[in-house]
């Protein structure tokens, strides 16, 4: 088999060539996952203010997201449903059962809105 490592290639033996191939496969792989936890983090930007677009991690407290609103909307006089409804649709989807009779949680508990 050949393995093509530039001109290098050429002149280095099997075992440099296959510790380099190795080298090689390594860095793609660091590549790779710092592609997945780029991803990861891109996901776990779930929830986004619907004012001003702002993305907040999942993880982040209904206090510091309510701390968004009263920093940067609170002249709009917004509540926070109105800010984050991606928040109350991932809160929903743990308690779906128990906001049901509550009108709408059809269509929100799925959480799977697409944007
Ligand atoms: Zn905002």
């Amino acid at each position: 088999m050949v393995v093509m490592i530039g001109t290098i290639g050429l002149l280095v033996s099997c075992a440099q060539k296959s510790k380099i191939a190795r080298e090689r496969n390594a860095a793609r792989k660091a590549a790779a996952g710092k592609g997945s936890q780029l991803k990861a983090i891109k996901k776990a930007q779930s929830i986004q203010c619907k004012v001003c677009f702002q993305t907040f991690m999942c993880t982040s407290s209904q206090a510091s997201l309510q701390a968004h609103i009263d920093a940067k909307h609170s002249k709009l006089n917004k509540t926070f449903a109105g800010c984050f409804p991606d928040y109350e649709a991932a809160a929903a989807s743990s308690t779906a059962s128990k906001k049901a009779s509550k009108n709408k949680a059809k269509g929100n508990a799925k959480g799977g809105k697409k944007r």
